[in-house]
């Protein structure tokens, strides 16, 4: 008898383990495997109580009540834990309903099948009562199917064992004490299962029902203890889920694993409607995105959205596990203000403000690039150098803000004469570089002159005053092999011959 009372003590104290267990899920944790674990709970609650008070029943009828009562529990319960262990690997989100079903066929019909015995004898073959250390027993002989309701208990245990073995040595898990906890967790699972069958000791007693509140204990131990009921990933997949950045994680096949809200949102305003297919047939309408998507080096992509044009980052971080890359994040960023921002920038450095013209910086720069080109091609290119003559009276005579007008206007006038093709900067005070590429000596020289008589001629009219001015050039032709420095130097000094020859005229050097 007293090792009945024992029996029942360590059950009850299961139950409220179990119990207790079940409210701390509920506080600590919101995710899918808490809510499946207390499902399990409850599992685990009908059994082991159902065993309790079944050992505690005087009659038969109290006795089949209770055993009836353990069976809402007993075929469940490894079914939630394999759930459980597939939901925590994160194997559920695949292919669900088949593995429902595949999972949960034979625990629904061993439960049918336990409340229908009496009719067909399938689970159990005999059922009887008899006296043991004077207390009355039931005693049943294994029927057919409830074979096939253990063996698929213990495969059940034994995928949920290696299923989160598996995933610990997957993750580099540091701590060991979690394998070691969960494999022990299983072998009282599966030595529960083999107890039942062998019967190793002259007692009727349901070792199952003795060993798995043990394993769970220590499953539920092995999660909270290392894991903090996984918090840590519940956050990192937060954090994936809800960045402002868009999200895409592809493997070495470059398939769509898995995407995040923004990554959807941002596709669908193009049209695209994301899945986990592969990116060169998913994103075949935006080919930069998926050249981009594809390149390892971080670019930027310009996407024609409605109504504009916008800029994305699109950057890589490698998913590797022991040096091998097993897939890619990448992160799509819109940049598009960061990027205008810039050209503004970069075009506000090469540009002088009053003129409006590139300025010595640019010049210096774009001229550079033309005349390596140049040497590398043979094509001739011509400098010419301008400088308005007397410049200083102007100011003098009508002021300083009259002659930035000046400035102005004859900057515009310089743009219009000598076209797009030609690259115009306003070097300095009121000096101007002209370089030209792909025209002889002759049309350089009569395009010149043109504009140095449009401009003897013109009325420079400003809040009533009438100026005139002349201005002075400089030109030189390009020699093999020069640079952008000696062509200035030579321009700059047949511009000193022109002032010297008494200005508003063309020397050649
Ligand atoms: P020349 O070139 O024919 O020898 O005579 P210049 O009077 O033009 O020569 P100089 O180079 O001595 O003077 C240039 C003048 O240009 C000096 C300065 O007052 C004026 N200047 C330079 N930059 C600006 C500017 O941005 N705005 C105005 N209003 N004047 C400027
Ligand atoms: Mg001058
Ligand atoms: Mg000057």
């Amino acid at each position: 008898m007293l090792i009945f009372n024992i029996i029942s003590l360590y059950l009850i104290s299961m139950a409220v383990v179990t119990v207790f267990w079940s409210a701390c899920i509920r506080v600590l944790n919101g995710s899918n495997y808490a809510r499946t674990s207390l499902v399990l709970c409850a599992a685990m609650c009908f059994y082991i109580l159902g065993y309790a008070m079944e050992l505690n029943s005087a009659t038969p009828s109290q006795i089949e009540f209770w055993n009836l009562v353990e069976y809402i529990g007993i075929p469940f319960v490894s079914a939630l834990w394999l759930t459980i262990a597939l939901m925590y690997t994160g194997h559920f989100t695949r292919c669900k309903k088949a593995l429902v079903l595949a999972i949960y066929l034979i625990p629904i019909i061993s439960l049918i099948l336990r409340f229908t015995n009496a009719y067909h004898h399938l689970y159990f073959l005999t059922e009887g009562y008899e006296e043991e250390y004077g207390k009355l027993i039931f005693v049943k002989k294994t029927g057919p199917w409830m074979y096939v309701q253990s063996i698929h208990s213990m495969l059940m245990i034994l995928a949920a064992m290696g299923l989160l073995i598996h995933d610990s040595v997957q993750k580099e898990d540091k701590q060991r004490g979690k394998i070691l906890l969960i494999t022990a967790a299983s072998a009282f699972a599966v030595a529960g299962l083999l107890l039942s069958q062998i019967k190793p000791f002259n007692i009727t007693i349901d070792y199952m029902a003795l060993c798995l509140p043990i394993t769970c204990v220590m499953v539920i131990l092995a999660i909270a203890q290392f894991d903090l009921l996984e918090t840590r990933s519940l956050a990192r997949s937060r954090v994936f889920e809800y960045a402002g950045d868009a999200f895409l994680l592809i493997n070495k096949q470059n398939r769509i694993l898995d995407y995040n809200s923004s990554a959807r949102q941002l596709f669908e305003s193009i049209n695209i409607r994301l899945n986990n297919g592969y990116i060169s047939t998913l994103l075949s309408q935006v080919p930069d995105i998926l050249e981009a998507l594809k390149n390892k080096e971080n670019s930027v992509v310009k996407l024609r959205m409605k109504t504009e044009d916008r800029y994305y980052e699109i950057t890589t971080t490698n998913i590797d596990n022991r040096n091998a890359t097993r897939g890619w994040i990448k992160t799509i960023r819109d940049i598009t203000e960061i990027h205008q921002l810039n050209e503004d920038l970069k075009r506000q450095a090469m540009t002088d403000e009053l003129s409006v013209l590139n300025n010595r910086r640019a010049f210096i720069r774009i001229g550079t690039d033309w005349v390596s080109e140049a040497n590398k091609t043979g094509k001739t290119l011509h400098l010419s150098m301008l400088d308005i003559d007397y410049f200083k009276k102007v100011n003098d005579q009508f002021g300083h803000p009259i002659g930035d007008l000046v400035i102005r206007e004859f900057s515009e006038m310089l743009k219009d004469h000598f076209g797009a093709d030609s690259l115009i900067a306003r070097l300095g005070g009121e000096e101007f570089a002209i370089l030209q590429a792909g025209v002889n000596d002759e049309k350089t020289l009569r395009t010149l002159n043109a504009f140095l008589n449009m401009i003897r001629r013109h009325q420079f009219c400003y809040h009533g005053n009438q100026l005139q001015i002349t201005v002075s050039a400089g030109v030189t032709r390009s020699q093999p092999n020069q640079t952008l420095e000696s062509m200035i130097r030579n321009a700059d000094k047949a511009l000193y011959l022109s002032k010297n020859r008494g200005r508003d005229c063309v020397t050649v050097v």
